[in-house]
């Protein structure tokens, strides 16, 4: 067939702007995510959402993050903005997939200047095929309550003696009864059927939040057959990186880069991909709630010789929290991390740079804060990101930036490739330590070295 040059030019036509089409739908996309960080001198807000592939469950998260935030703004400016701390509003999502489930869990907390941090949770569950939202009841094979309570109480008293609970007979009665809204947060995966019941539901509020797995070996009658299959373990090998040489850099001026809030699949990659031009290594502090849907890219960047670095789970200012909620958050997130790498994180950075002797203690990790802080969140101008680290970079500089936001992996870039022709090499903050001669130690903060 010959196409006339009429044909052509449309086809061409055709082409460009089916490109076009493309780009902007990623584009679009993308931008649907939400990631804000709002801080001025009465109050940080931080919302992390993550959007699924389910456009009314993306809706339904969207409404209830605006009406939080004005819920949590109209307060803070009824409090007459006098505040003995800092108000604070967090909200992360966790997305899991097993089979034609989609379930998200939206976990809130605020502090409005109470004893403590408010927390919410809601779990919404899609069933994709049948394109609607599914109860925990709608899981289970009739009449299987009973079956399921012996073994929710199995597991449950297994989890207390592991984490040393002494569970009250009443609470547990009243908050392990086979409803949908005591197993309203649940999801499934490899490891069977996941409930996870909010501080205060099954144990005190100082016990926190307990989350059991049961076994499908264990759901045998109980789960519905078509949840029962497992699909394919998709565990993989982890590649232990190669320590790099430091000779090479002993003669260099040395600056550390941190990445915090991600872990985030095409930012973080675009970010790795960039960084090799300039052999360098960076640290990442991530979020404990990020690192299971962004496996992939977290490992990547281990097995690259970057460093991984803790950064809490629910980024909750720790001054603010008890005891066993500050080791809930940093336990969290190690478990999360290790299981995907392998190893548990050695670095902490604590969210806003929050920290005091009894974190520390509590921790036992070296904490690291910066010197040098982009403001990257607020500018989001790569070029004005780029021009805040150059004018501010210095041999043993700690750098903050958010590799969430594409602008600040580009700023970060930009950055690099100029402070490079002025003699400088870029190392993780264990690199940073060992060349510039410094034992960490777990009872100092960092800023620089
Ligand atoms: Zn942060």
């Amino acid at each position: 067939m010959k196409l006339t040059k009429v044909g052509k030019i449309v086809l061409v036509l055709a082409i460009i702007i089916c490109i076009i089409g493309v780009i902007m739908y990623i584009r679009f996309d993308e931008s649907k995510d939400i990631h804000n960080i709002i801080s001025n001198e009465f109050y940080d807000i931080k919302i992390d959402f993550e959007k699924t592939k389910i456009k009314d469950l993306n809706n339904k998260i969207e409404e209830y993050i605006k009406n939080k935030e004005n819920e949590f703004i109209a307060i803070v400016d009824e409090s007459g903005k006098v505040q003995t701390s800092k108000y604070n509003l967090i909200i992360n999502t966790e997305t899991k997939e097993f089979k034609n489930l989609v379930s998200t869990h939206v976990l809130t907390f605020y502090f409005t200047g109470g004893a403590h941090y408010v927390r919410e949770d809601i779990t919404h569950v899609y069933n994709v095929d049948e394109k609607k939202y599914i109860n925990f009841s709608g899981l289970l094979i009739k009449d299987s309550e009973d079956l399921l309570k012996n073994v929710v109480l199995k597991y449950l008293y297994k989890y207390g003696e592991e984490k040393g609970i002494l569970f009250n007979d009443w609470q547990v009665e009243d908050g392990t009864k086979i409803t949908d809204k005591n197993y309203e947060n649940f999801y499934l995966d490899n490891n069977g059927l996941n409930i996870l019941f909010p501080p205060y539901q099954v144990a005190s509020w100082a016990d926190g939040e307990v989350k059991i797995t049961i076994p499908f070996e264990e759901l045998e009658n109980i789960l519905k057959p078509e949840y029962m299959e497992k699909t394919i373990d998709t565990s993989v090998d982890i590649n232990k990186p190669t320590e790099r040489n430091l000779d090479d850099f002993k003669n260099k001026k040395l600056i550390a880069f941190t990445f915090d809030d991600g872990p985030n699949t095409s930012t973080t990659s675009r970010l790795l991909d960039g960084i090799k031009e300039y052999n360098a290594k960076v640290t990442f502090f991530v979020l404990g709630s990020r690192v299971n849907s962004h496996q992939e890219v977290l490992k990547r960047a281990y097995e690259e010789g970057n460093q991984i670095g803790s950064h809490t789970y629910n980024h909750l200012n720790l001054l603010l929290l008890s005891d066993s909620k500050i080791i809930e958050e940093i336990s969290k997130t190690d478990e999360a991390i290790k299981n995907i790498i392998g190893t548990s994180p050695e670095l902490l950075r604590p969210p806003y740079g929050n920290v005091n002797d009894n974190i520390k203690q509590l921790s036992s990790k070296y904490i690291i804060n910066w010197n040098v802080d982009t403001e990257d969140w607020k500018l989001k101008d790569r070029n004005l990101i780029k021009e805040n680290i150059l004018k501010n970079a210095r041999d043993g500089a700690i750098i903050l930036l958010h590799d969430i936001y594409t602008e600040s992996v580009e700023g970060a870039l930009l950055a690099m490739e100029e402070l490079e022709k002025e003699g400088y090499a870029f190392v993780t903050i264990s690199e940073m330590a060992k060349l510039k001669g410094v034992t960490l130690d777990y009872n100092k903060t960092y800023f620089n070295f």
